[in-house]
């Protein structure tokens, strides 16, 4: 969500600046920030703190922080920060060109947190050349799970027009894009609140039928409303890519109850287990919070053994992280911080010996691959995505970045696989 809202701030702005890799050539530095853990927060400080050099040499590059820590902190901001120009919030975004105008005609220091119940005017255009894109389709969220920040930072949920959907996604495939991820914090409620009747599988229907997706995803679906229609639709869409994120969050049903989750361990692993059915193989990811206030040893045991029965293929997991405005902060029974530290390297071993399980049950079958472009290890590798979302690097020729091509799995690591590019 945080890589749609800087792409579309440069899409924004495009008119009157361009993108610079180096930042001692710009004349705007925009900070986008995520405020879902108190670590984010710290580190926007700490680039602002080692920005000062660089603003006192170019006084003239206008300083920004937007998203969600500009969201909750406003104008705290300017004044922890004194060499900072402007601060706005997550819907500010769309307002960016008449703030800098302003900023520069004023030379006031500017606040612009200002939240609406509509649906911002969402730019809708891709950055040119790309393959992947991420479509926002609904924005904020109504479910004020204890622990999470998200709805008092975003906003009440809103589900963007199909027909807005659409045309971005096609627009996108004219130029030359192959592969869409739709982002929502909650995908399976989208259409909620908007006028004629669809449901969130009826669109990936419309945007399955497209020509020149190649692949579809979408992120994140709440384990509470996933629907049978939708798990349907990864037997039927053929784009729908064979994964699902499935943040589960905790194996314990006092600590899911007292999330406000609203499922207990054993729905959860009632859909997985429908999911395999409809879709054989299908990919599994999930997050998981550990140190949730009250969560004992035997909780988070659950939590450990959920992982086992569930076999994720893939897991994100947080120390929890108390956040302001939210129920869960104010909650007695907080975890000691060595607890946490202790419980985070145990379901990380876990999940570390589930991750290479599910690589290696890829060894010896042939894949797709979507090139992406160079390995990050071995920048002499191609390397791309199978539609299960495992990562896969091989040799090939650099001209195959952009397309589909299809490779026998040879090796399984840890965080990827090897694999030979197969010759027909
Ligand atoms: N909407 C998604 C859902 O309901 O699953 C998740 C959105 S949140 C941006 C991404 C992940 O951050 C969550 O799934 C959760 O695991 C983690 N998270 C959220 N609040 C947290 C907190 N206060 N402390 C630690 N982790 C947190
Ligand atoms: Fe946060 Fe996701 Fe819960 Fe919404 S559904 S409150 S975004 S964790």
């Amino acid at each position: 969500m945080n890589v749609y809202d800087s792409e579309q701030m440069a899409l924004i702005l495009g008119q009157d600046y361009e993108l610079t890799e180096r930042a001692e050539d710009a004349d705007l530095y925009l900070i986008n920030t995520c405020s879902i853990r108190r670590k984010s927060e710290e580190k926007v400080l700490s680039l602002l703190g080692r920005l000062k050099t660089l603003k006192q040499e170019r006084p003239q590059m206008l300083l920004g922080v937007g998203g969600c820590v500009a969201q909750q902190e406003g104008a705290r901001l300017l004044h922890k920060v004194p060499h900072l120009d402007l601060v706005f919030g997550t819907q500010g975004v769309y307002r960016l060109p008449e703030l800098l105008r302003r900023r520069r005609e004023t030379n006031r220091r500017l606040v612009d947190t200002a939240f609406s119940p509509e649906l911002p005017n969402i730019c809708g255009q891709s950055l040119p050349g790309a393959l992947q894109k991420f479509v926002t389709i609904m924005q904020g969220c109504d479910n004020y799970c204890t622990y999470c920040v998200v709805p008092y930072v975003r906003g009440p949920e809103r589900s963007r027009p199909v027909a807005d959907i659409v045309r971005e996604v096609e627009v996108f495939l004219g130029q030359g894009g192959r592969e869409v991820t739709l982002l929502g914090q909650n995908v399976n409620s989208y259409g909620r609140g908007l006028a004629g009747e669809i449901t969130f599988p009826a669109l990936l229907g419309r945007l399955a039928e497209l020509p020149g997706l190649a692949r579809l995803r979408f992120t994140t679906s709440h384990p509470r409303d996933l629907s049978e229609e939708l798990i349907r639709g990864f037997a039927e869409l053929p784009p729908l890519c064979e994964h699902i994120h499935l943040p589960v969050q905790s194996g314990a049903n006092q600590i899911l109850a007292r999330m406000h989750r609203g499922y207990r361990r054993e729905d959860y692993l009632e859909r997985v287990s429908r999911l395999r059915e409809a879709c054989p193989g299908i990919a599994l990811s999930t997050d998981l919070i550990v140190g949730f206030p009250g969560e004992t040893e035997s909780d988070f045991q659950d939590t450990l053994r959920l992982m086992q029965e569930a076999a994720f293929d893939g897991a994100f997991f947080f120390k929890y992280s108390p956040r302001p405005q939210t129920a869960a902060a104010a909650f007695p029974d907080q975890v000691p911080e060595s607890v946490k530290t202790e419980r985070l390297a145990r379901l990380k071993e876990v999940q570390e010996q589930l991750s290479l399980a599910s690589n290696q049950r890829l060894l010896g079958e042939v894949r797709e691959v979507l090139v992406e472009g160079f390995s990050k290890l071995e920048n002499t590798q191609l390397s791309g995505r199978l539609r299960s979302n495992h990562v896969v690097n091989f040799d090939g020729p650099q001209e195959l970045i952009g397309q589909m091509v299809r490779v026998r799995i040879k090796r399984a690591y840890l965080h990827s696989l090897g694999a030979l590019l197969c010759e027909d």
